[in-house]
């Protein structure tokens, strides 16, 4: 009895709705939102009371409707801070893009946009030509194209030049990228017979031209971005092998990964192939990411050899893999700011991240720790700043890391650790570290909203445990 006169006070879906609290919230998610919202609630109270638990106050009703509405409408892509020392995280969306890239890619999501139009002479237009002068431009190659991602980049080159014939690859570049990209598979959906030459860790140039044939089409190059083979090596170089394919009438496609359009020593970094030197060193197509060290959103180069690049072009794979206007904006933007090298550190806020120095980094979790450290304390652990290294990611230069600096977390409770990274996790900014050797290890390299930060970490509930 005593139930049910509970229940009965529980106020109506009907009633909710039309509670002067209620219409803010209706106004913000739309009635449909809240009354479904309403419903799941009041279930679950209904449910609560009959197994014997107390009828919440009206207060604590409307807390909860609240709080399970923006959890419906949080998004899992909302922004996070990226403190895993992991520059470019393909988990974490890769390249983070400069703000020339973010306002270009903005106009043309809001506007109609010449994509496929030659204002000039009012006649259709390409969508890639936006793109062509400035990527021969910068690589020195005499065409170019653009397609969804480096795989795809692969996929088309290998499939245009090479379907139903031979594909010749070293051994020691027969990489996997990690999740479905492995490059036999690639070349066998592209259609392409791969040759093996060489060994895992030498191949010499009498392999290829022993290995060419009537049947061959090509030779792949393929930049083993995320392992190094060292000791007893030896690869043939780009230059060797375009003078072994001119020879014998075959292509030299060059897949170079990341790629980068800069030399990197500038920036303190170690040196990753340059699309330019490909070029130079003969290659008839190289692909490469524009979401790695490129620093742009995702997208896949080729460029190269203009009659190649035409019959890729014609390929009718192009139209499944081509690109938006969004990021054709996005990109025509990012590229340009390679026009002026000088200040491309400053701009490019992968450059800007790769290239910002260890003191630097090291005197931010000085500044950040005491703040961090009481916030923390409530859940008995304590922090100190660490000398830590990055990584650039996404396979590009995986055993050089970079020094850097951070906040480690610790604690003498390994589940409490793990609490606070979940606890983390679910914070409306996500704050994303890495858990290692008993600690939570926050890489500063990759903040700079440090109030935010702060801001972020106040939220955590308390009594993790
Ligand atoms: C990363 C990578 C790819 C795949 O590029 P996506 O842009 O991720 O599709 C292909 N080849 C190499 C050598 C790579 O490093």
């Amino acid at each position: 009895m005593h139930e049910l006169a509970n229940l009965r006070a529980l106020p109506s879906v009907d009633q909710m709705l039309s509670a002067p609290d209620v219409a803010p919230l209706i106004e913000r998610h739309g009635r449909s939102m809240v009354t479904d919202a309403l419903r799941a609630l009041l279930g679950e109270i209904r449910k609560g009371v009959r197994a014997g638990g107390t009828l919440p106050m009206p207060g604590d009703v409307f807390a909860s409707l609240l709080s399970r509405l923006e959890y419906l409408d949080r998004s899992n892509l909302r922004p996070l801070f990226n403190l895993t020392g992991t520059v470019l995280h393909t988990n974490l969306g890769r390249a983070l893009l400069a703000e020339e890239a973010v306002a270009a890619a903005v106009d043309a999501m809001r506007e109609a946009a010449a994509l496929e139009l030659d204002l000039d002479t009012g006649k259709r237009g390409e969508r890639d030509s936006h793109l062509r002068a400035l990527l021969c431009n910068l690589t020195g190659a005499e065409d170019a194209t653009v397609v969804n991602n480096n795989a795809a980049a692969v996929l088309i080159a290998l499939g245009t030049v090479g379907e139903g014939r031979e594909a010749i690859v070293s051994r020691g570049e027969l990489i996997e990228i990690g999740g479905a990209f492995r490059m036999p598979d690639i070349m066998e959906r592209a259609g392409v017979r791969l040759v093996e030459v060489g060994t895992t860790n030498r191949t010499h140039p009498s392999d290829y031209s022993k290995a060419i044939g009537p049947d061959t089409a090509l030779i792949l190059k393929v930049h083993t971005s995320n392992y190094r083979i060292e000791g007893f090596t030896a690869e043939v170089s780009g230059a060797d092998l375009a003078a072994i394919a001119r020879e014998a009438g075959v292509v030299v496609v060059n897949d170079l990964g990341s790629g980068t359009l800069v030399d990197l020593s500038h920036f303190g970094l170690a040196r990753e192939p340059m699309v330019r030197e490909a070029i130079a060193d003969g290659a008839d197509l190289v692909t490469f990411s524009g979401d790695k060290l490129l620093g742009g959103p995702q997208a896949g180069f080729i460029v190269g050899r203009q009659d190649l690049i035409a019959e890729i072009n014609r390929n009718p794979l192009k139209r499944a893999l081509r690109l938006d206007k969004i990021r054709i904006a996005a990109l025509e933007a990012t590229l340009k700011l390679y026009r002026d090298p000088d200040r491309l550190a400053e701009r490019l806020p992968t450059l800007r991240m790769l290239s910002r120095p260890e003191g630097e980094i090291r005197a931010q979790a000085e500044r950040l720790r005491p703040a961090v450290a009481a916030i923390v304390a409530e859940h008995g652990l304590q922090v100190e700043t660490r000398a830590c290294r990055s990584q650039i990611g996404s396979g590009a230069l995986p055993v050089d890391t970079i020094p850097s600096a951070g906040l480690r977390i610790a604690g003498n409770s390994g589940s409490r650790l793990e609490a606070l990274a979940a606890a983390l996790r679910s914070l409306p900014r996500p704050v994303i570290g890495r858990l290692t050797e008993g600690a939570l290890v926050l890489d500063l390299r990759c903040l700079s909203d440090e109030a935010g930060l702060l801001d972020s970490l106040s939220q955590v509930g308390h009594g993790l445990d």
